[in-house]
């Protein structure tokens, strides 16, 4: 089975590059090495630290994980509050406060968090009623000898530090899980009224996932000014998924993986897939491996393609009905992600610069025909 051609190492268009940089972009391109030209964007930023990379919706984040490191923050700190803006943002219905709930219409979150110099992590899945997971996954991390706490149990832990416990299903997020069981099939309970389809809310819904099955998740990788790493997961996870369904983002090897003296390296995409390969671990052994960020996250993109062989994940040409993304930082701060379909932005910002949204790498040349947003 052929699912892996017509591969594209795309080079970035826009960076914002200085000339300089443009330059080193174009000597490597003049070289016609591909390699060698993702190795040149992605070294743009070494020896400029401190540097945060996240998945497009974490633009402000990974602004305010710089500014944090600026402060003194430990980055797997900085990261936690970097994301803590998207957990608690209602218009993004991917992470935290206001992400689509599970298909009983609870909101079950996902979150872990990983700091380099100790290998330490923590993680919360399936946790119910607060909004901050990645926070409480840190103090997982800091205050027990352990990794991962989910359901009940997360959720106590939560309560026992003082974390406020509240609702976290928004009238938004609400109206498009009525919506979407009202979609499901014909033969159950439940229809969609005209009035349903009209609502604004539904309707922002449709505009903006269309009618495939959507997933966000916010990942951030951070890396200070001495070349400290750290980095965080969190999500609602997949949209009206089955209760107590754990995805690859608190799971540390799968949605995040931080090695203080190799690299950082989170995903976002459809987690099952993410598991199966231990995605972000692999991007860090491909880093170790002497791969840029850059050429790591494509390097694991290509094994998971590769992993992915049920026909029902697959078009009929043989490459995957969905996408996956890896974000990766080094303790040069060298940089880099890249997508299983083109099109793909992710957000970075380094110290003394504005974040900005760039073009993640990708092993296809064109984006895939059901992207709503990317
Ligand atoms: N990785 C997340 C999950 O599978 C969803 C996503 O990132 O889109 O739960």
């Amino acid at each position: 089975m052929s699912n892996t051609h017509d591969r594209d190492v795309s080079p970035e268009p826009d960076h914002g590059l200085t000339r300089r940089e443009a330059l080193a972009v174009g000597a490597a391109a003049a070289l016609g090495a591909t390699a060698r030209l993702s190795e040149a964007q992605d070294g743009v930023a070494a020896g400029h630290r401190p540097v945060a990379v996240a998945s497009k919706n974490g633009l402000e984040a990974v602004g305010r994980a710089v500014r944090r490191m600026e402060a003194g923050l430990s980055p797997v700190e900085a990261a936690v509050e970097g994301v803590g803006i998207v957990e608690a943002d209602p218009d993004d219905v991917t992470v935290g406060y206001g992400g689509l709930p599970n298909s009983e219409g609870v909101v079950q979150l996902d979150a872990c968090c990983m700091d380099g110099p100790t290998m330490r992590a923590g993680a919360v899945g399936a946790l119910e009623g607060f909004k901050h997971p990645a926070a409480v996954a840190l103090e997982v991390m800091r205050r027990t000898t352990r990794v991962l706490l989910v359901g009940e149990g997360a959720a106590r832990f939560a309560r026992s530090l003082g974390f406020p416990s509240e609702n976290l299903l928004t009238e938004r997020s609400r109206k498009i899980w009525l919506y979407w069981k009202g979609q499901m099939s014909s033969i159950d309970d439940w229809m969609t009224t005209p009035e349903q389809v009209q609502d604004p809310d539904v309707q922002w819904f449709i505009k903006k996932f269309g009618a495939i099955r959507p997933t966000g998740t916010i990942n951030l990788c951070a890396v200070n000014a001495d070349g400290v790493l750290g980095g965080t997961t969190t999500t609602s996870g997949l949209f009206f998924k089955i209760p107590g369904r754990v995805g690859d983002s608190p799971l540390i090897g799968a949605g995040l993986y931080v090695d203080g003296e190799v690299g950082a390296a989170g995903s976002t995409g459809r987690g099952e897939s993410v598991i199966q390969v231990a995605g972000s671990h692999t991007v860090v052994e491909f880093i170790r491996a002497g791969k840029s960020p850059r050429e790591a996250c494509l390097g694991a993109l290509d094994r998971l393609v590769r992993a992915t062989r049920m026909p029902y994940l697959l078009d009929t040409d043989g490459r995957p009905t969905f996408d996956v993304k890896f974000y990766a930082v080094n303790p040069r701060g060298e940089s880099g992600a890249a997508a299983i379909w083109a099109g793909a932005k992710y957000a970075w910002c380094r110290g003394g610069t504005e974040p900005e949204l760039r073009d993640c790498a990708s092993l296809y040349p064109t984006p895939p025909p059901w992207r709503k947003d990317s």
